[in-house]
């Protein structure tokens, strides 16, 4: 079997400029294809990690699909920039390796999990995640931006009578009167005025889920280390799980925060590839690592960063920030995982702007994903949304 051609695509969405998924599907002489996605659909960068996909796919036209860690390595070490790459390049891989084992898959007709070990469990709990945002349903378009204290509560709740038992928010985005906080806002120390705002979010989260549901702290890599070490006081006194991207990630800041606080530090998704983790895995500087199977080299990558962070006693939560196959990845991985801790279910994925692009929209329910027992990766792109593409090209 060998690779004949693949089809690289960036798909319209409602808010196409914020979210627009870059996919491909790698065809065989067979007739058997598979299909992968570039995590870049949001934030800048998106139309590189599209070119990349199709630089890579020049590279592989003619190997045998099954031939995953050749092709890996290939595109790895053979492309002269590969080699501690960022988004760009690792979500470029990515896209292509998460089509090969989806080939894979198809072609002994089983689903991927079976090839990475099989199922350690059967259902995965999931969290709602980013509730700042809200927490609609897919169809409904108003969404309610949490500002005040009892707008945190109220998503909080939304959530957890939905059945989760585990929720996400980041609680220094916005300021009192909900104008989205600037660079300037959210690095060095915290103002009295901003730990005050932080702290009256934080208390009606925690009041609102009651003792029984985790809260995850967000921070989107916002705050430098001075001000992560105030917020992590905080996190410390609202019990939160886990305090997640505190700062610009990089081993020595993480090392500072890590010294004044015992709240578990959670970090990954802009961390590329194994090298790059293994100096926070050395230092114990990450009990909660969050790889995005989009942009850090795919399933081959992911399952190995995992692994070795099982020899740290380290827990996963793969990142999918992307379309509904791409949380559908991430499902294939997570439940071969012994050292899996939970799946970040994102309110974008329950929104309009994830219809119409992949055959299946998978939700969980009572906050707890089964996993499908479709050959590949169980998902793909609808011909529909493809030959709706804002960017396409085929490569043979
Ligand atoms: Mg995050």
């Amino acid at each position: 079997m060998k690779i004949s051609k693949v089809e690289v695509f960036r798909l319209p969405t409602a808010n196409s400029a914020q979210n627009s998924p870059i996919g491909c599907r790698v065809y065989t002489d067979t007739g058997l294809y598979g299909d992968g996605e570039a995590g870049m659909a949001y934030g800048i960068g998106g139309d590189a990690a599209y070119s990349m996909v199709v630089d890579l796919a020049k590279l592989v036209i003619g190997m045998d699909p099954l031939q995953t860690e050749l092709i890996w390595e290939t595109m790895h070490k053979r492309t002269f920039w590969g080699q501690n790459g960022g988004p760009v390049i690792f979500s470029g891989i990515a896209a292509i390796d998460v089509a090969l084992w989806d080939i894979k898959g198809k072609y002994f007709n089983v689903p991927v999990y079976q090839l990475l070990g099989g199922k350690v469990r059967d259902k995965l709990r999931a969290y709602a995640s980013q509730l700042q945002f809200g927490w609609g349903m897919v169809g409904e378009s108003e969404q309610l931006w949490a500002v005040k204290p009892e707008d945190y509560a109220h998503n909080v709740k939304l959530a957890v009578d939905e059945g989760y038992d585990a929720v996400k928010i980041d609680f220094f985005d916005r300021d009192e009167e909900g104008k989205p906080l600037s660079f300037l806002d959210t690095t060095g120390f915290l103002t009295p005025k901003q730990y005050k705002m932080v702290e009256a979010r934080m208390a009606a989260a925690r009041e609102a889920a009651g003792d029984d549901v985790d809260i995850i702290m967000e921070n989107h890599s916002l705050p430098d280390a001075l001000g992560a070490v105030q917020l992590a006081k905080l996190a410390e006194k609202y019990h939160i799980l886990a305090f997640e991207e505190p700062n610009s990630p990089t081993p020595q800041t993480v090392e500072y925060i890590t010294k004044y606080t015992s709240v578990p530090i959670a970090n990954g998704e802009r961390i590329f590839s194994r090298w790059q983790y293994a100096e926070y895995f050395k230092k114990n500087l990450v009990q909660l690592i969050q790889p995005d199977v989009g942009n850090c080299g795919g399933i081959s990558e992911v399952k190995k960063i995992a692994d070795m962070a099982h020899a740290f006693d380290v827990g996963v939560q793969v990142h999918a920030a992307g379309s509904p196959l791409c949380t559908d990845v991430a499902i294939q991985l997570e439940c071969t995982l012994p050292n899996f801790i939970i799946h970040e279910h994102h309110v974008c994925n329950r929104m309009d702007t994830s219809l119409g692009l992949t055959k299946y929209n998978r939700q969980p329910e009572n906050g707890y994903f089964t996993i499908p027992d479709l050959p590949g990766i169980g998902n793909e792109f609808l011909r529909e949304a493809i030959d709706h593409a804002v960017l396409h090209q085929i490569v043979e």
